[in-house]
């Protein structure tokens, strides 16, 4: 071996970036002595400590959770129902939230200052809230300045972002939205803007391209992509110019993956089978699916399906095993071989929440989540402006 082969490779290999970007998405390592994951007795423990803590601990759980991890959860649903789930129980000192980062800081923002919001693992983030750090989206604001098209942008960003971006969204009078209310909040946001009015969509492209095209009836040559790692977003002042939709160069690693392919494959192999994906999937998914929807969505429209019923579904793979398990009469399949659980949901196991509870039992609170009091202040902003859309009132 040469001494050039030990010198430390350029690539930054420790993915989850331990402490270095803290305002992002970015996890660190959770500290502490975890229980074993073959311990036996770790649902045992988990029962007693919650038995222990009683009125005093309030466990969500988000769908993509696993089972394992659910069995726990004294309410289940998705980011902003179960943010909002907390809100609602002012009496539980300690909030432990079983999804990902950018969910419990929504939680600590809806909660009061009384209530503690826990991560049980800090390294669960969200991939598609990494891809746009408030850098880059300020950097990417004075492009749009610089452009002459920022005094006619208005942001809108979808639930999945961190606090930081939601701030931003605040300070620059857009809304936050979800994946059930993008439909509102996008023409909420064309309106604000006016004629020749453009939307800053955050951090995900395929939910902006779907929202805009298959819901508000725009063209896809309406939409520009805009890449922060490129000068300009890579586009021209032009191209920004005639765009009504500048959607961040964002996606998520989960719903991204499913492909027309699958979907075709499904058809073909399955007569009479019902395509249903999450708006987070590509255009030509989308496009080619029967039904698309918020996970409640998707929910909902199998529960209603009578008996029989033959589904292939695109969303994450936790949410659909469930699925099939409580619909037996139904017959329902995942959508793409090729696409795995969340990583990052699934990095919240039952040691790591065992060792959240147990730890409170014992007087420590681990792994909470506070969001700085002027961040949460403006990204507050942005999630009330969600709440005051036309028709508002369950988000998910
Ligand atoms: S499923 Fe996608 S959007 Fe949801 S937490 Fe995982 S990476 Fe993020």
């Amino acid at each position: 071996m040469t001494p050039s082969d030990t010198r430390p490779s350029p690539l930054p290999l420790l993915v989850l970036g331990r402490g270095t970007d803290l305002h992002t998405e970015r996890g660190v390592e959770c500290p502490g002595d975890l229980p074993a994951p073959s311990d036996p007795g770790l649902v045992e423990r988990a029962r007693a400590a919650k038995a222990a803590l009683g009125d005093q601990v309030f466990v969500l759980g988000h769908h993509y959770q696993r089972d394992e991890v659910i069995e726990f959860a004294d309410v289940t649903g998705d980011s902003f129902k179960l943010a909002k789930d907390a809100a609602a129980r002012p009496e539980a000192p300690y909030i432990v939230f079983c999804g990902v980062h950018f969910m419990a800081e929504s939680a600590d923002i809806l909660t009061s200052d009384e209530q503690t919001v826990i991560l049980p693992d800090l390294a669960a983030g969200c991939s598609m809230a990494d891809m746009a750090a408030i850098r880059q989206v300020e950097d990417a604001w004075d492009d749009l300045v610089e452009a002459g098209v920022a005094d006619r942008t208005i942001p809108v960003t979808y639930m999945n972002s961190s606090a930081a971006i939601k701030a931003f969204t605040g300070r620059h009078g857009g809304t936050i939205c979800t994946s059930s209310n993008a439909r509102t909040a996008l023409t909420w946001a064309l309106d604000q803007a006016g004629t020749g009015g453009k939307v800053l969509f955050l951090p995900d492209q395929h939910l902006g391209r779907n929202t805009y095209v298959r819901d508000l009836g725009g063209s896809l040559d309406g939409c520009v992509v805009f890449d922060p790692h490129k000068p300009m977003g890579g586009l021209t002042r032009q191209q920004l110019e005639d765009a009504t939709m500048i959607l961040w160069r964002g996606h998520c690693s989960v719903h991204g993956r499913f492909s027309l392919a699958a979907v075709e494959q499904a058809r073909r192999e399955i007569p009479g089978v019902k395509v249903i994906v999450h708006p987070e999937c590509q255009h030509e998914v989308v496009e080619a699916a029967d039904e698309v929807g918020s996970t409640e969505k998707i929910i909902k429209t199998i529960a209603a399906a009578p008996p029989g019923t033959k589904w292939v579904v695109g969303t994450e793979l936790n949410l659909v095993r469930r699925l099939a398990a409580q619909f037996p009469e139904q017959q329902i399949a995942f959508l793409e071989k090729n696409v795995c659980y969340c990583s990052t949901m699934n990095r919240i196991d039952l040691p790591h929440l065992v060792w959240a509870l147990e730890s409170l039992v014992a007087g420590r609170v681990v792994n909470p989540i506070h969001v700085d009091a002027d961040v949460a202040h403006h990204a507050r902003v942005a999630l009330d402006q969600m709440l005051a859309l036309p028709g508002e009132t369950h988000r998910d």
